[in-house]
Parts: structure tokens; C-alpha cells; sequence
């Protein structure tokens, strides 16, 4: 498996694991937040409600009720949102708790904060009540014609409940209650404004507040009670109301006691000072604990932490190991360590990097190799003749040997050679390097051939060796034709160098199996089978002495075959020593265009 696919598929395992474990989490998480926020839900709604009304009722309006909310929320964990008859939000416990603000269920519970009217059936007159005094009320309430007329005693607000059919009639027992809140509410905020406490009416029930409350103040009493009952017109248009309850009308609507129509009109009565009706909307707690996960979820999620880190760890090792290895390599190829190789197994792209590597240093230690080598054959080819010249110079100079035109002439006929070297040199450096510049155009090689056999007539005549050519027809091919000549008069020199007299040389060109196809055949001296793999090297001479002799330079094949190969031919050579020898090469050949040939 590639090492892509690997690291793919590693990373994708701990992808999956981890996106598997989120969503498993999530969903563990969203059933135990909706089936707890249910259960809690039908648990404490009541509670809730009761204590919210509770508070509603108690203190006549809302402001403060945050902190009753927070303390149900911590104590449900629930979601507790209030809102008003027009949805505006009065209170939210995730606000209260500085956490954004989470879902609620769409349908609210009603909180009506509003006092209800005790049991106002009429009290029996069967026995009467005690005689009502006219009370002796202070100035500001209302004249006393009023209360007798609503069935108010003022001073028994707080009282025991009358009895008699005047006092007790269902409307004047309403008024009485409402009056009872309305002073409650005055009575506490009263009590809470002078004595810095923070109380509420002390029972949800009629009179509403406590007789200890009532015997706290006296003077926050006596200013509650005179508020309200000096609010005549409140007074009267509330009893107004409540007394029509009883008229005709109410009878003919089937309420002939009037009684729903009195409590109708206690609840109006009554609204104008308690806390306006709220909307309650229960939610689960936006905010997750860890500890809400349970044991098990925290044990899974640190296990995939824990795979996510070994994965990650043997995925990083994998791909840094083998990474390492090429690095240090590199850095010792760098240092000139040439022999340095690394060892990755597998069929990976780090394998295969890897590969290349050793080949690129493989190919560096060859190529430095060859440089060697080429210092240590120039300077042993310089060296004899640089000696020869040094010690016929000295020679001269000792005057051990004489001056003559002979001498002169092979000294310097050994500066040409040298000369030569260097040039052949050069050009095989340059072609080497890829820096020998080819102009390839199409050319006849049977017509470069019959040049080059005219051009080593003459020689071939002094050697004493006959030359022949047999290129009948024209053999295309696309190449350097100067560089082809080269490699002609190279085959031709050599050919009636290591010829002897009397010998014979065939040149031959034609086409074959779409190659063009040259053979240089002659008669010579030839070479043993052991040399034969030697020829085309540098410096390669069967007899040095001879060759040097003959001003060989030992680099024409070498070149030869460089051009050759970089024109996509083959050279090879066959020999049968004292027999002869055949250089034959192969190019690809091309079909001329029409006229090329002059
Ligand atoms: P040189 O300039 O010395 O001839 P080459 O590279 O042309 O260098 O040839 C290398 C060697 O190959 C020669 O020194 C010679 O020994 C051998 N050689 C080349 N051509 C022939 C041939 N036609 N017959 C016999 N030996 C040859």
C-alpha cells in the first residue's frame, strides 16, 4: 500500500473516530439535556409556578423576582424565562447567569399574580352581629355615609369578619378584601422603607398581612389604612360595580346571585395594584458540565483523545523517520561523503525518493570518479612527453647532444601532439557536459562518406594502401555534418594508421531497416578480443609506444562515440587480430524532402 494511501487512510480513521465521537456525544448529550430538562420540568413546573405567583402576589409587583429565578434555576436546572403580556421578556436565568440566553419550549404556563376573592356567599343574618359604631375615622376617609353605604367598618379592616346582612353582603365582603391587599402592599412597603427590611405580605391569604406586621408600625398602619380607605373615588366605583352585581341584569344572564360578576369585578379592583400576569417558559440549561457527560462518556472521550494521540504520534514517526534518515544522508552527501547511501524498504514515495537518492549519488561517485580518473590520465600523457621535451632541452643546454633540423623538427612535432591532446580534450569536455552545440540538418551520408574518402587518398596512397568506396545511393540522415566528418576522418585515420602497406580499406554506406548504416573494413593489425571493450575509452591505446609514435592521441574513438550516442546512433567495433577490423555505425535515418539533393 503507497505510503499516500497510508497516511490517507490513518488520518482518516482519526477523522472518523473523532467526528463518531462527537456526534455521539452530542446526541448522548441532547437526549439526557431534553429527557432531563422533561422530567425536570414535569417535577418542578408546579413548584415553579406556585413560588413565582407566590412572589408576584406578596410583593404587588415584579422587580427583584431575578433573584427568585436564578435561585429556582440552580435549584431545577432548568431554563426559567418570564415574559410579559406583550413577550417582552421580564426575567431569563441565563441572562441572570451571564450565559447566552438558550431555547425555551414554545408554550408558556400563565402566572396570574392577582389575589382570589374568598368564599363571598352571603353570611347568614340569622344571629346579629354586633352593633356597628360609626367609625371614628380621621378626616381623610371618606365620609362615613360612604363606608355605611359599602358595609365598611374602617377600623375592623383588619378585623374579624362581619356577620350581619348589611356588613356582610357579598360586595361589601370583596371591597373589604381588596381594600385588605391593597393596605397590605402599603402597609409592607411601608414597613420595608422605615425598618430597612425586605419583606412581603406575610400569607396569600385575606387580610394578607400578619398581625406582627400590623403591630410593627403603628404609624406605617395608620398611613396604609388612611391611604386606601380615603381613596374615595376608588372606593365608590368599585362598590358601584360590585353593587350592580346584585341588580336585575345579572339575574337575567343566569347569574342570579351576581356572584361571578362580583368576582369579575374583585379582579379588577384588585389589578390595579398587584403585579401584572407574566408568561412562564421552561427550557433546559444552555450550559454543559463535563460532569454531565457521566463516567463512561468522559472514559470514551479520553480513550479517542488517546488513539487521536497515538495515531498522530506513529503517523508523524512514520513520515519523520525516513525523512531523518534522508536528511542526515544528504547532509553527509553535501559534506562530500560520496559512498552515502540510505535504505528505505517498501514500494512508497519515500522509497522511491529514497531510490533516487542513492542513484544521484551513485552518479556523483561515478562522476567524481571519472574526474579522477581524467586528472590522473592528462597528467600521465603530459608527463612523458614533458619529460622527453626537459631532458632533450637539457640535453642541448649541456650540449650532450647537438642541435640538428631533425631534432628540432621532432620536438616539434611532440608540441603539435600535445596541442592536439588538449584540443580533443576539450571537445570531449564540452561534449561531456552536453555543451557541444549540434546544428543538425539533413546530410547524405554516403556523400559525407565518398568526402571524406577523397580527403584520405592521398594518405592512404603514401601508406601504400588502397581505399575503397562503395556508396551507391543516398543514405539520409539528420545530423551535425561537421561532426559527422569528424568522426569519418577519426575511422579513416585510424583505419590507415594500423594498416599496413599493401592492405586494403572498404568504406561502405547504406540503408538498412530504416538506419543508415556505415562500415569502415580494413586489413590491419586489428584488435585482441580482451581490448576490444577498451576501445571507445579515454586514452585507450592497444600499444602506446606505436600509437604515440603515430601521433595518436588515444581520444578520437572516445569522441567518436560521444557524437554518435548524441545523435541517437550506436558505434561498435569487431576485430580479428592480424586479420582486420570493422567500426560499423548506426544512425537513424529520414526520408529527404524532394530537391534536397544539388
Ligand atoms: P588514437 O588517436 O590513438 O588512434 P583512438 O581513440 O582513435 O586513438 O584509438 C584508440 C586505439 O584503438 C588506438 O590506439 C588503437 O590501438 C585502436 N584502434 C583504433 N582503430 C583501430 C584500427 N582500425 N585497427 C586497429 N586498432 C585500432
Amino acid at each position: 500500500m503507497s505510503f499516500r494511501v497510508r497516511i490517507f487512510l490513518l488520518v482518516m480513521l482519526v477523522a472518523v473516530s473523532a467526528i463518531g465521537a462527537t456526534a455521539w456525544l452530542t446526541l448522548n448529550l441532547t437526549q439526557r439535556e431534553v429527557s432531563g430538562a422533561l422530567e425536570a420540568q414535569s417535577r418542578h413546573r408546579a413548584e415553579i409556578m406556585q413560588e413565582i405567583q407566590r412572589y408576584g402576589l406578596t410583593h404587588g409587583n415584579w422587580p427583584g423576582v431575578n433573584r427568585l429565578v436564578t435561585d429556582l434555576s440552580d435549584r431545577t436546572h432548568l431554563h426559567i424565562q418570564l415574559q410579559t403580556a406583550d413577550k417582552q421578556v421580564l426575567v431569563d436565568s441565563d441572562t441572570e447567569a451571564r450565559r447566552p440566553s438558550g431555547a425555551v419550549q414554545a408554550v408558556g404556563y400563565d402566572i396570574d399574580p392577582q389575589p382570589g376573592l374568598e368564599d363571598s356567599s352571603p353570611v347568614p343574618a340569622a344571629s346579629p352581629g354586633p352593633s356597628v359604631a360609626e367609625p371614628a375615622a380621621p378626616q381623610a376617609y371618606p365620609a362615613p355615609s360612604v363606608y355605611r353605604r359599602i358595609g365598611l367598618v374602617p377600623r375592623d379592616l383588619f378585623g374579624p369578619k362581619p356577620t350581619d346582612a348589611l356588613y356582610g353582603s357579598p360586595a361589601a365582603l370583596a371591597v373589604r378584601q381588596a381594600a385588605q391587599y391593597r393596605t397590605g402592599l402599603v402597609l409592607v412597603r411601608c414597613l420595608n422603607k422605615t425598618l430597612g427590611t425586605e419583606a412581603a405580605l406575610g400569607s396569600t391569604q385575606p387580610p394578607y398581612v400578619t398581625a406582627k406586621q400590623r403591630a410593627q408600625s403603628p404609624t406605617c398602619l395608620k398611613q396604609a389604612t388612611a391611604k386606601v380607605l380615603g381613596d374615595k373615588a376608588w372606593f365608590l366605583s368599585y362598590w358601584d360595580y360590585l353593587d350592580n352585581c346584585t341588580g336585575q341584569p345579572r339575574r337575567l344572564v343566569g347569574d342570579p346571585l351576581g356572584t361571578k360578576c362580583i368576582d369579575g369585578a374583585f379582579a379588577d379592583t384588585v389589578v390595579t395594584s398587584s403585579a401584572v400576569p407574566v408568561q412562564l417558559f421552561l427550557g433546559a440549561r444552555g450550559t454543559v458540565d463535563i460532569a454531565d457527560f457521566g463516567r463512561p462518556a468522559i472514559i470514551g472521550v479520553a480513550g479517542l483523545v488517546m488513539v487521536a494521540l497515538i495515531g498522530t504520534f506513529l503517523i508523524a514517526r512514520q513520515v519523520s523517520r525516513p525523512v531523518r534518515r534522508l536528511t542526515g544522508a544528504s547532509q553527509m552527501l553535501a559534506a562530500g561523503m560520496l559512498d552515502v547511501r540510505v535504505r528505505i524498504k517498501g514500494e512508497s514515495e519515500l522509497a522511491r525518493l529514497a531510490d533516487s537518492f542513492n542513484t544521484m549519488a551513485g552518479a556523483l561517485e561515478q562522476s567524481e570518479a571519472r574526474q579522477r580518473r581524467l586528472i590522473a590520465d592528462v597528467a600521465h600523457e603530459m608527463r612523458t612527453p614533458l619529460s622527453n621535451l626537459r631532458g632533450y632541452l637539457e640535453a642541448l643546454s649541456d650540449g650532450v647532444v647537438q642541435p640538428s633540423p631533425e631534432l628540432f623538427a621532432s620536438l616539434h612535432e611532440e608540441t603539435l601532439l600535445q596541442g592536439r591532446i588538449l584540443d580533443d580534450l576539450q571537445v570531449l569536455a564540452l561534449a561531456e557536459a552536453g555543451d557541444l552545440g549540434y546544428t543538425k540538418t539533413p546530410a547524405d551520408l554516403s556523400e559525407l562518406a565518398a568526402a571524406a574518402v577523397t580527403a584520405h587518398r592521398a594518405r592512404a596512397a603514401e601508406a601504400g594502401v588502397t581505399l575503397e568506396l562503395d556508396a551507391p545511393d543516398e543514405v539520409w540522415v539528420e545530423a551535425d555534418q561537421d561532426r559527422l566528418r569528424q568522426v569519418l576522418g577519426n575511422l579513416l585515420s585510424n583505419a590507415i594508421r594500423y594498416t599496413d602497406r599493401d592492405g586494403h580499406i572498404a568504406v561502405r554506406v547504406a540503408a538498412e531497416e530504416g538506419e543508415a548504416v556505415l562500415t569502415v573494413r580494413d586489413t590491419g593489425v586489428g584488435i585482441a578480443a580482451g581490448d576490444l571493450p577498451h576501445v571507445f575509452e579515454r586514452f585507450w591505446r592497444a600499444d602506446k609506444a606505436r600509437q604515440r609514435a603515430t601521433g595518436g592521441t588515444g581520444l578520437g574513438l572516445t569522441i567518436a562515440h560521444r557524437i554518435i550516442t548524441d545523435h541517437a546512433g550506436r558505434i561498435e567495433v569487431t576485430s580479428q587480430p592480424h586479420l582486420g577490423t570493422t567500426f560499423t555505425v548506426r544512425l537513424p535515418g529520414v526520408t529527404p524532402g524532394p530537391g534536397r539533393r544539388s
